[in-house]
């Protein structure tokens, strides 16, 4: 099958074709940095890397970049609020998003640039708009003109003629039913403080909407292959973005657009101006590792919503189990003899895996065909009908689906307390042996509030840590 995006502009289903045989460039919308991201903006960030990983593990050369919007009403706000600069005050997000990033198993983006450093280049955006007639200037402050750009409002698919155009708007963020000239220079206000640039437009600071079009092409050209983000950035910012960057040169900007949907909370998009959000660290403060976090993010279908649950995160944390129990076991498996069978298992699994995500990057497909993977392998391996290169190739296998999910975890076994748990371990065996079942099922439950999983087999009792 060949590889297909639902692309958003066309709203079907296309064959992708990268500009440049075998590149691919790709640009996604990054953070706000005023706070600690929510889980639900690392479920946007999750398909993004899942993309990239997938199409590398497709032989493409991938380009990736990611942007930081360290500037914006929320950022002038809330540092004013505490007091602080605008540098000082971003720092500390920004710090906390790369780790989060880290925790979760993100490849990092080839580019992460920063608004605030590419204020020139925003100016001289607006200034050619002006020279193209796409956009004015009014005490300062310069608009975009919607009416000058005849593709204006195509992504969101919005019916310009029915639609009572506002005259302008100065607000970032704002519904589909106030559609208006958009600000892409908002000049110096008493409230700003000392937040502003002096340049050759004026004393002020620039709308969100601009930076995206400067960056992507700045790093990635006129014209790139792929553009992400959530789907609450499909209007306005997406559709100003096409306006902006296709104003200035007059061309396509983008081939595919892809917006996935929200990460839920009892049927609501999970935000932080409803309140009803987790941070990654409020996750993993509750003792769940990132790898479950992300197992949880990158499992469903990015076109559609998920709801999060904690019952969600703990099957999740059971299926990462089971993933990596497979991997480590397979590992110290000594082989058996071949029945033949375990060639058209792996062909099976790689043809399935490829079609799932080929499938508008269908993960939920893919993991399906994996767990059946794990489960056929299994299965021979228990009927000792796995031979040593059999395994090895199951290995393989199972390590190239891994440099797209990364679900594979390292937990250190080298503990100080492994000596204590082995005690513990006897402790209860001796406790079984005289039926003191009361004693063993408390060792056993107490351990397992310590984080640590008791599994007995024929040859005894193993333990591993919870991740
Ligand atoms: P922001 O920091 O608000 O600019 O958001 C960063 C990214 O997170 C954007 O691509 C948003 O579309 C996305 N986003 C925000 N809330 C959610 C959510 N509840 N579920 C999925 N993505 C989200
Ligand atoms: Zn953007």
């Amino acid at each position: 099958m060949a590889l297909r995006f639902k692309n958003s502009f066309t709203r079907v289903k296309e064959d992708f074709k990268p500009i440049e045989e075998g590149k691919i460039k790709i640009y996604t919308c990054g953070p706000t940095v005023y706070n600690f991201q929510h889980i639900g903006n690392f479920r946007t960030f999750m398909w993004g890397d899942l993309l990239r990983r997938y199409l590398q593990y497709k032989g493409y050369d991938v380009t990736y970049v990611m942007n930081i919007t360290d500037i914006d009403d929320k950022i002038i706000r809330d540092s004013q609020a505490q007091k602080k600069s605008r540098k000082e005050f971003i720092q500390k997000y920004v710090d906390a998003f790369l780790e989060d990033l880290d925790s979760l198993g993100f490849l990092k983006p080839d580019v992460q640039p920063y608004a605030t450093d590419h204020i020139d280049g925003m100016v001289e955006m607006i200034q050619q708009l002006v020279a193209r007639g796409f956009a004015y200037e009014i005490d300062g402050n310069y608009y975009y003109k919607i009416s000058a750009f005849k593709d204006y409002g195509k992504l969101a698919n919005l019916d310009m003629d029915g639609l009572k155009a506002g005259a302008r708007v100065s607000a970032d963020e704002y519904e589909k039913d106030s559609v208006s000239d958009f600000a892409l220079w908002k000049a110096w206000q008493e409230s700003d403080g000392d937040i502003y640039w002096d340049t050759p437009i004026g004393k002020g600071r620039p709308g969100w909407h601009i930076e995206c079009s400067v960056m992507s092409q700045k790093y990635l050209g006129n014209h790139f292959d792929i553009h992400t983000g959530g789907v609450d950035l499909l209007f306005p910012h997406h559709e100003n973005e096409i306006a902006q960057s296709e104003g200035c040169t007059g061309s396509k900007s983008v081939n595919y657009w892809l917006h996935g949907e929200h990460l839920i909370v009892e049927g609501k998009k999970m935000s932080k101006s409803v309140g009803n959000f987790y941070t990654l660290r409020d996750i993993m403060e509750k003792g769940y590792a990132g790898v479950v976090v992300r197992y949880l993010l990158a499992s469903t279908y990015y076109r559609q919503q998920l709801n999060f649950t904690f019952q969600g995160l703990e099957a999740a944390r059971n299926s990462l189990e089971r993933y990596n129990d497979f991997i480590t076991n397979l590992q110290s498996y000594n082989g058996g003899d071949s029945d033949n069978s375990a060639e058209a298992i792996i062909a099976k699994a790689k043809t399935g895996f490829e079609d799932a995500l080929d499938d508008d990057l269908n993960v939920s497909g893919a993991l399906g065909v994996v767990f059946d993977f794990i489960r056929d392998i299994n299965r021979l391996k228990a009927e000792n009908k796995l031979s040593v290169e059999e395994r090895d190739n199951a290995l393989a296998t199972i390590t190239a689906f891994d440099s797209v999910l990364n679900f594979r975890y390292h937990i250190d076994s080298d503990d100080s307390d492994s000596s204590e748990i082995e005690a513990l371990i006897q402790k209860r065996a001796d406790a079984k042996n005289n039926k003191d079942f009361a004693l063993a099922d408390k060792i056993r439950n107490d351990l397992l509030e310590q984080g640590i999983i008791l599994e007995d087999s024929r040859e005894g009792t193993k333990w591993k840590k919870k991740v």
